[in-house]
């Protein structure tokens, strides 16, 4: 690690609601929380175009809109927000160690909170990234796109639980959602995909592979190819959700942190305690089952409390 070391009281790590909620509720508590943005400031909602689920704003909000607000907010308390990225972690001692930007800097700290979330997982298609990053109709969130494309068809990539529930989600909204599905059987839980089997508007295409996500300004279709037949086809849609999984971004924790074997962070249950005691967990980073702004905002207010009663406890507060 590097020479030059600093010393504060609460680090955050990562910039999404979560960690500028911590932010908020740390800064109120006079813990001057420093807070580090990570490589995507803002977090998955930057992704994001219109966010309509968010408490507090009747009309709906912009993402990146909101994620500034939320940082306007925290440095209106005196967080301290700073670009740049955790490189590495040391919580095998008394005090955590955190390496900053590949080892420009060290920072020693008396409690941490990770908010460093999860990122969604992709098909890597060229098209499929344009329209996402375009606002053009491709999401991996149907909670909270799925809205848009009332009445409408669309089409949801993926086999497994969220796929399944997704899928559901849409199809009360939507007029037809097509399922694809790249073997000839599901990942999903056997009660979700009766789920899914029982629901009248949703068309299961098994063994079936996305070639291309169609469309200029906003999604028109998608390309597809079955697997067994070699056949090639177009659907007709004008939503394209993507629900094959998503990654948690704890890989600089690992040594230090229990987690489950996909990578999210196990907390003491009711808490946003971690198994090290000072660090706290809140958002994405240890929640594979709600993944909505709201719940990350929730549990980052609860790390906050957490590393305040942590520090008080111990006289560092
Ligand atoms: P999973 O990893 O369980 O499933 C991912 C799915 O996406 C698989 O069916 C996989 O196909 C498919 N897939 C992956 N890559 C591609 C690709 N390139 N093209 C097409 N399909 C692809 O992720 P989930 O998000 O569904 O679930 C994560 C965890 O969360 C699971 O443990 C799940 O049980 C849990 N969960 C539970 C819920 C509940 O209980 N209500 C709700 C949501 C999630 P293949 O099967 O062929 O590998």
């Amino acid at each position: 690690m590097s020479e030059e070391i600093e010393h504060v009281k609460c680090l955050i790590i990562g910039s999404g609601p979560a960690g500028y909620t911590a932010a908020i509720y740390a800064a109120r508590a006079d813990l001057n929380p420093v807070l580090y943005t990570g490589m995507e400031p803002g977090g998955q909602l930057t992704t994001t175009t219109e966010v309509d689920n968010f408490p507090g704003y009747p009309k709906g909000i912009d993402g990146p809109q909101m994620m500034e607000d939320l940082r306007q907010q925290a440095v209106r308390f005196d967080t301290e927000v700073r670009t740049g990225w955790i490189s590495k972690v040391d919580f095998s001692g008394p005090v955590h160690k955190i390496e900053v930007d590949g080892g420009k800097k060290t920072i020693t700290a008396d409690s941490v909170i990770i908010s460093t979330g999860a990122s969604a997982k992709w098909l890597g298609l060229e098209n499929e990234q344009r329209l996402r990053l375009s606002g053009g109709g491709v999401s991996a969130c149907a909670v909270c796109d799925g809205f848009f494309y009332r009445g409408q068809d669309v089409v949801i990539v993926g086999a497994g639980d969220t796929a399944a529930e997704e899928a559901t989600y849409l199809a009360k909204l939507c007029r037809k959602v097509y399922m694809l599905v790249r073997r000839d059987e599901m990942r999903a839980s056997k009660a979700m995909q009766k789920r899914v089997f029982d629901t009248e508007n949703i068309e299961v295409l098994w063994n079936t592979e996305t070639l291309d996500v169609l469309g200029d300004e906003g999604v028109t279709g998608a390309k597809v190819k079955n697997n067994k037949t070699g056949e090639e086809s177009e659907i007709e849609a004008t939503g394209f959700f993507v629900a094959i999984g998503h990654k948690p971004n704890t890989d600089i924790f690992k040594d230090f942190i229990d987690m489950d074997e996909t990578g999210y962070i196990n907390v003491v249950p009711g808490t946003a305690k971690t198994n090290v005691p000072g660090v706290f967990v809140g958002g994405d980073a240890a929640d594979n089952v709600y993944r909505q702004a709201i719940t990350a905002a929730g549990t980052g207010c609860m790390a906050a409390l957490d590393a305040e009663r942590y520090l008080a406890e111990k006289g560092l507060a």
